[in-house]
């Protein structure tokens, strides 16, 4: 049986998240306050990929993640795939895929923006999929992934 399988069949109900780039797991685990629900969480990092690269994965008991949640974590895992199980058997497994924009999800990081004097919902457009450019709908600026502080 190979690493992977024992990996994901070591639980019961809920949700793993593979093939997180390594050192981007733990900011997952920030962003989508995962920790908070008290639910078991068993996280790996830096874990041998058979390329020779390194991943991080995540196991989220009696969790499921939603598809806005899925389309987040492109965000910080754009390859990442997300596996449900239930009774130990992975019942659905999908990849993540960044949508064409993000609503109320991140902060402007342009302070002159009117989206943070408003009592608007920020919006961004991916402008750039490979390199993850974000542009905003309001001040109509781009940024890349380095310039947001929540996915840091
Ligand atoms: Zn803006």
């Amino acid at each position: 049986m190979s690493d992977y399988k024992l990996q994901v069949e070591a639980i019961q109900n809920g949700s793993v998240i593979d093939h997180i780039p390594a050192h981007r797991g733990l900011k997952i685990l920030k962003f989508f306050k995962l920790a908070q629900a008290n639910e078991k969480i068993t996280v790996g990092l830096n874990l041998n990929k058979t390329n020779g690269q390194q991943k991080d994965l995540i196991k989220v008991e009696n969790t499921f993640i939603s598809d806005e949640q899925a389309n987040q974590l492109a965000l910080f895992a754009p390859g990442a795939t997300i596996n449900q199980i239930k009774n130990f058997k992975v019942v659905n497994k999908f990849k993540v895929q960044l949508p064409e924009a993000f609503v109320g999800v991140l902060a402007c990081p342009n302070s002159n923006c009117i989206s943070h004097n408003e009592p608007v919902n920020t919006q961004f457009y991916v402008n750039n999929r490979t390199e993850l450019t974000l542009k905003c709908h309001y001040c109509e600026k781009s940024f890349n992934r380095s310039f947001f502080n929540e996915l840091d």
